[in-house]
C-alpha cells in the first residue's frame, strides 16, 4: 500500500483501472465476496430464491444455480462445471450423506410394507425376495436425488469450495445495480 495511488497523489489512476473483484487493490478495505472468475452473472429469476428451491432443482437433477442443464453426467457423478452458468460442481463434498438419506427414506417407506408382508400368508422365501427387491429399487431410486439435494444444499450455504454460496449471490445487487460485484 506504500505506493498506492491515493498516497502518491495519482488518484486519477484509479479511474483508469477496472474496479471490482478482479482488481483486489481497488477494494480499499471493503470486504467483498470472492466471485469465481468463470462464473457468469445470473439474473434473479435464474437463481433459486430459497434453499428449498435450490434443493428441489438438485432433487430433479438440474443445475441448482441456473436450472438449465443437467447436474449429473453419470448416475452419481456430477458434471465438472455447468455448460450454461459455469458453476464448478467438483467442489462438493457429499461423501456418505446421500446414502444415509436414501437408507433413511427407504426404511421409513418400507417399514409398513414389511409389516404387511410379514403378516401375510406368503412363504418365507417369497417374503425375503419381495423385501430385497423393494429395498434395492428404492435405495437406488433415492440415491441420485439425495446426492443432487446434498450438492444444492452445500452450494446454497457456501460450504466447502462453494464461495460465494447461492444465498450470498442471491442477496448481492444484480448486474448493473450500484455496488454490484458484476460491474
Ligand atoms: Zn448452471
Amino acid at each position: 500500500m506504500k505506493n498506492h495511488p491515493l498516497r502518491t497523489g495519482n488518484a486519477h489512476l484509479l479511474r483508469q483501472a477496472t474496479p471490482g473483484p478482479c482488481n483486489p487493490h481497488l477494494n480499499l478495505g471493503v470486504r467483498q465476496p470472492k466471485w469465481g472468475p468463470m462464473l457468469a452473472p445470473l439474473t434473479r429469476p435464474d437463481l433459486p430464491a430459497t434453499l428449498s428451491a435450490a434443493i428441489w432443482r438438485g432433487v430433479k437433477g438440474e443445475c441448482p444455480r441456473c436450472g438449465k442443464t443437467k447436474l449429473f453426467g453419470r448416475f452419481l457423478k456430477p458434471v465438472t462445471d455447468c455448460p450454461s452458468c459455469h458453476q464448478d460442481w467438483t467442489l462438493h463434498q457429499a461423501d456418505d450423506f446421500p446414502p444415509y438419506i436414501s437408507i433413511f427414506l427407504t426404511g421409513h417407506i418400507l417399514a409398513p410394507a414389511f409389516i404387511a408382508i410379514g403378516t401375510s400368508d406368503l412363504s418365507l422365501g417369497v417374503m425375503i425376495g419381495i423385501t430385497m427387491v423393494l429395498a434395492t429399487v428404492l435405495l437406488l431410486a433415492f440415491l441420485q436425488p439425495a446426492k443432487g439435494a446434498t450438492i444444492a444444499l452445500q452450494w446454497w450455504l457456501g460450504m466447502h469450495g462453494f464461495k460465494p454460496g447461492g444465498r450470498v449471490e442471491f442477496s448481492a445487487p444484480p448486474k448493473g445495480a450500484p455496488g454490484s460485484p458484476w460491474g
